[in-house]
């Protein structure tokens, strides 16, 4: 900021300090209003950039703040509380949470990376929050349910229907899956889909990681298994 800028922009904060402690009552409720709707047309006329760079900013000034002040930190939350607790038992409930929804979708790429850069940066407490709102189990099965759909096209019920149908073992060795210490692979043909993952239409079904790396090796079709059959029978044979 230049000098005559600071100039100009402490002249205007003295002016409104002389209008607010002049205002009665209802001046002042005028001027609030006045203030939190310019603070939100200017926020709404951000750019994407100018965005970031005001979210930098102030995560920056209430790190250092907090830092040394942690009563602020704790008014400043309460505060905060009280403000989502106005606007509630002003709006209703339902109303509130559909304008938190709004707003969460209009900024929905800054939030997603927010809730990104957290996750990153406090590894433990993000883990600890996870744990308390879903629980181990339930938090194993929503990383199972992504990854089935994303890599396998399959959906949770095709794999509990799945796990049922071969009993809870391995569709070769039929040793139970209980006994490993990681899930169950899916296993799909690789002449089909030649990655890890499946286009949906050639998964065949769940086996243990070894069986499932040992058809991976012998090229997941017939041929290469029948002769290795044959090669494995008549080495047995002349053993006896
Ligand atoms: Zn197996
Ligand atoms: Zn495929």
């Amino acid at each position: 900021m230049s000098d005559s800028e600071q100039k100009y922009r402490e002249a205007w904060q003295r002016r409104n300090r002389v209008r607010w402690a002049k205002a009665t009552p209802e001046q002042r409720e005028k001027l609030r209003t006045e203030k939190r709707e310019w603070a939100r047309a200017k926020a709404a006329s951000l750019t994407q950039e100018e965005r970031e760079e005001r979210n930098r900013y102030h995560r920056e000034w209430a790190a250092k703040k907090y830092a040394s002040d942690p009563e602020a930190r704790r008014k400043s939350r309460e505060a905060a509380q009280a403000r989502r607790e106005r606007l509630i038992a002003e709006l209703g409930r339902e109303k509130y949470l559909e304008l938190k929804r709004e707003d969460y979708h209009r900024n929905r790429e800054a939030n997603l990376a927010r809730a990104k850069r957290y996750r990153r940066e406090n590894p433990e407490k993000a883990k600890a929050a996870d744990r308390k709102r879903y629980g181990a189990e339930k938090r194993r099965r929503s990383i199972l349910s992504r990854k089935l759909a994303k890599r396998f096209g399959q959906s949770l019920e095709w794999y509990d229907r799945t796990l049922k149908k071969q009993g809870g073992k391995c569709a070769i060795c039929q040793r139970d899956f209980s006994g490993f210490k990681v899930g169950p692979a899916v296993d799909h043909d690789r002449n089909c889909c030649p990655g890890s993952d499946s286009c949906g239409q050639c998964v065949r079904g769940l086996l243990c990681g070894s069986c499932n790396t040992a058809l991976g090796r012998f090229g997941d079709g017939p041929e290469r298994l029948r002769s290795a059959l044959r090669y494995v029978n008549k080495h047995l044979r002349r053993r006896k």
